[in-house]
C-alpha cells in the first residue's frame, strides 16, 4: 500500500477508523471523511503518515467531491475510494420505520453512488482508480428483521458488480467486502431498543474485531494492478 492515496468514508469509528490506521501504517497517505471531524482530528493526529481531515456527509453529493477534490489537490492523485460509510435502521418491516429505510438507502446506496459520480471521471483519468465499498454478509443470509438493510447492501453489491463489468479496459477495480459481525458503533444506529439490545449482545458475544476486515481489506489492494479481489465475506468463525 506504500505510497497509495486512499480516501475512506465513515472513517471516524469501526472498520473505516481501523481501515485509516492499517494504511497509514503500511504507508499509505489517507483522506478521511465522515461527520464527526472532532474523531477525525484525533485519529488524524494519531496516525504515524500523513492524513488529510475532510467533514463529509455522504448524502450530500458535492461532498464526496470535495473529499476526492482535497486528495488529488493536496496528494496529487486518488488511488482508492473506500465507500465505508453507513447506518443500519434494523427491525422487523412491520414496524413501517419509513423513515429509517430512506436514512438507509440515502447512507449506504446514494452515499456511494456519490462517491461513485465523484471518484469515477478522477479514476478514468488516471487510468486507474479503485472502489471498495462495505456491505454485508446481511444481503448473503437473509433474516427476519434485516430487510431493508440487507436490500441496501446487496443494491450496492449489484452497483459494483455491474460498474465491474463496465470497466473491463484495466483501469478500474471493484472490491465488495461483506462483513458478519464486527464489533463497532454501528448498533448505535439502530432505533429498535429490541434489535439494539440484540445486536449489542451478538457483538459482545462473538464479533470480530474491525482490525480483521481491514486486513482483509489491505489484501484486496496490495494485489498488483492487473489482480481484482471482486467479493470478500469475512465473518465470525462462531457466527451462523
Ligand atoms: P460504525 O457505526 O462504527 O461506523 C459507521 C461510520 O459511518 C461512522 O464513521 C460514521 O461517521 C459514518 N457515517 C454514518 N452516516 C454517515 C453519513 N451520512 N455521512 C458520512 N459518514 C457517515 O459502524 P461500522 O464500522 O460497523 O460500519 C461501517 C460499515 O460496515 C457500514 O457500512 C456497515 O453497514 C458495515 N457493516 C458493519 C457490520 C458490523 O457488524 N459492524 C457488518 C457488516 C457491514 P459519522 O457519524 O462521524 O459521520
Amino acid at each position: 500500500m506504500t505510497g497509495k492515496i486512499i480516501a475512506i468514508t465513515g472513517a471516524s469509528s469501526g472498520i473505516g477508523e481501523a481501515i485509516a490506521r492499517l494504511s497509514s501504517e503500511r504507508g499509505a497517505r489517507v483522506v478521511l471523511g465522515a461527520r464527526r471531524t472532532d474523531r477525525l482530528d484525533v485519529l488524524a493526529s494519531q496516525l504515524p503518515g500523513p492524513a488529510i481531515v475532510c467533514r463529509t456527509d455522504v448524502t450530500d453529493r458535492a461532498d464526496l467531491e470535495q473529499l476526492v477534490a482535497r486528495a488529488v489537490g493536496e496528494f496529487g492523485r486518488l488511488d482508492v475510494l473506500i465507500s465505508n460509510a453507513g447506518i443500519s435502521k434494523i427491525g422487523p418491516m412491520a414496524g413501517l420505520d419509513v423513515d429509517g429505510w430512506s436514512a438507509m438507502i440515502d447512507v449506504n446506496v446514494r452515499g456511494v453512488l456519490h462517491g461513485i459520480a465523484a471518484a469515477l471521471p478522477v479514476f478514468r483519468e488516471q487510468g486507474s482508480g479503485h472502489f471498495v465499498t462495505t456491505v454485508s454478509t446481511a444481503g448473503l443470509k437473509i433474516v427476519p428483521g434485516q430487510s431493508v438493510y440487507a436490500g441496501t447492501k446487496n443494491a450496492v453489491r449489484t452497483l459494483l458488480e455491474g460498474l465491474r463489468q463496465e470497466s473491463t479496459d484495466g483501469s478500474i477495480r471493484t472490491t465488495s467486502i461483506s462483513p458478519g459481525y464486527v464489533r463497532t458503533e454501528l448498533a448505535e444506529s439502530i432505533d429498535d431498543p429490541q434489535t439494539r439490545a440484540e445486536v449489542r449482545e451478538n457483538m459482545v458475544r462473538f464479533a470480530i474485531a474491525p482490525e480483521a476486515v481491514a486486513r482483509a481489506i489491505a489484501f484486496a489492494l496490495e494485489q498488483p494492478p492487473d489482480v481484482e479481489i471482486g467479493e470478500i465475506i469475512i465473518r465470525p468463525t462462531r457466527q451462523g
